[in-house]
């Protein structure tokens, strides 16, 4: 690999997350990078998104997204939230976290997932951002695959929540 420093195909791979330069010694660490998602509730019925992009494209996926520099978890899942489907929320409650690995572009990355949940009393009015999103669906908790989402991460929020509500 290239070093980003001085350019020079001389980057070691360095216990499991760190990458050192044979040359100037610049090291990078490739770090578990931290995302939220939204569990979205709603009069029994769950939002869920389909991907529009890779990884995963075509998937169900919980909307939400990667947690900028200086953000905190509430901060970025509401940033989110309305950058994809022009959502404003207030009021959310920490479900869990769950680690993912995310391929994009042929670099594998590690991240943590932190599911946040949200319960709204009447469905909102949504506009989608179609890069990102190709659709929403408000799905019947009880109906709900693991299956039918993306990653391993969601799959495994899924299950836990269909247990900690009782479905
Ligand atoms: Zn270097």
């Amino acid at each position: 690999m290239f070093c980003v420093k001085c350019a020079q195909p001389s980057l070691v791979k360095q216990g499991e997350k760190a990458y050192r330069c044979n040359l100037c010694d610049f090291v990078y660490f490739h770090n578990v990078a931290a995302a939220v998602c939204g569990v979205i509730v709603c009069q029994g019925q769950m939002l869920l998104v389909e991907r529009a992009q890779q990884p995963c494209k075509g998937k169900l996926d919980f909307p939400g997204g990667f947690v900028d520099y200086n953000e905190s978890n509430e901060q970025a899942l509401k940033r989110e939230l309305f950058e994809e489907l022009q959502l404003t929320i207030n009021v959310m409650q920490y479900l869990f976290s769950f680690p993912n690995q995310y391929l994009y572009k042929d670099v594998l990355y590690s991240t943590l997932d932190n599911f946040f949940e949200i319960t709204l009393h009447t469905k909102p009015a949504l506009t989608l951002q179609q890069e990102e999103v190709s659709r929403y669906l408000w799905l019947d908790l009880e109906s709900v695959e693991t299956k039918e989402l993306a990653f391993a991460s969601g799959q495994a929020a899924l299950a836990e929540y269909l247990i900690k509500t009782g479905q």
